[in-house]
């Protein structure tokens, strides 16, 4: 029989980025309309081209005040053009060598919207998305088809992560592939998505799924790419407390924990 193993406990929930996104997504819109008030008071002949391209470039800037409930009711065509905007100044972002300051500051904005919608109303239907590379690669459990069958030996974050879950019972997925991640989220119905994932993949879920809330966390890339990531247990483990309600049955639960090896 093991010995029990001290479990993560979750932190408190890290202070979110995203002050740059919100500079660029709302500051260039409001930039421009008071561009075009100048210009339609300066060129009295064009005047009504120039107020056209002012309330449209407040409309574009009107989103990103939007918060709380008002978000949650709009949040799909919200996504679509914040979306819009992560993904247009990508290019951009990648020239200056800022490309992954620029998708987490989205992230980071996203994600206090996220809170703000679900901090006083929290989720009743979460889904968590895991990528397949938390396991440790020369791991032969089969996680994918049942997470069980990991053997929780501590020499990936997949076995503290099968030990929330059973003791929490919340629901969640680990995929391979970005499009059955998709999938199997919109047939879970979930009111909020949880998702770990490198920060290419956030940005790519964000824009598939604007539908859907999403709290995203950043995986770490220790080996590079897709091999042995990892990514902060409690900061999972924060943002389930803070933003999902319980559903952890009251009373000392031990979750069964097998013996065996990876
Ligand atoms: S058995 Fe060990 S290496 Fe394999 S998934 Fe579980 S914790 Fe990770």
């Amino acid at each position: 029989m093991k010995s029990d193993r001290i479990l993560p406990l979750p932190g408190p929930l890290p202070v979110e980025g995203g002050t740059l996104f919100l500079w660029v997504r709302r500051g260039l819109p409001l930039a421009l309309a008071v561009l075009a008030l100048v210009g339609s008071a300066l060129h009295g002949a064009g005047r009504g081209w120039w107020m056209l391209a002012g309330v449209a470039a407040l409309a574009a800037a009107w989103p990103s005040f939007l918060r709380g409930e008002a978000f949650l009711r709009k949040r799909t065509a919200i996504m679509r053009q914040d979306c819009l905007w992560a993904n247009a100044l990508r290019p951009l972002a990648r020239w200056f060598g800022r490309e992954d300051t620029w998708i987490l500051s989205f992230c980071g904005h996203n994600n206090r919207r996220v809170r703000e919608a679900f901090g006083p109303r929290r989720a009743r239907r979460a889904l968590i998305l895991l990528p397949h590379c938390i396991q440790m690669a020369r791991c032969k459990a089969g996680i994918l088809d049942d997470l069980q069958t990991c053997y929780d030996c501590g020499l990936c974050s997949v076995g503290d992560y099968l030990n929330a879950v059973l003791l929490n019972r919340w629901e969640g997925r680990i995929s391979n592939r970005s499009h059955k991640a998709y999938r199997e989220a919109r047939e879970y119905h979930p009111d909020l998505i949880v998702a770990v994932s490198c920060t290419d993949r956030l940005l790519k879920g964000l824009t598939r799924m604007p539908e859907i809330p999403s709290y995203v966390i950043p995986l770490s890339l220790p080996h590079g790419m897709c091999v042995d990531t990892d990514f902060s247990m409690p900061h999972l483990l924060a943002a389930m407390e803070a933003l999902v309600e319980p559903h952890r049955p009251s009373g000392e639960i031990q979750p069964l924990r097998r013996e065996g090896i990876a």
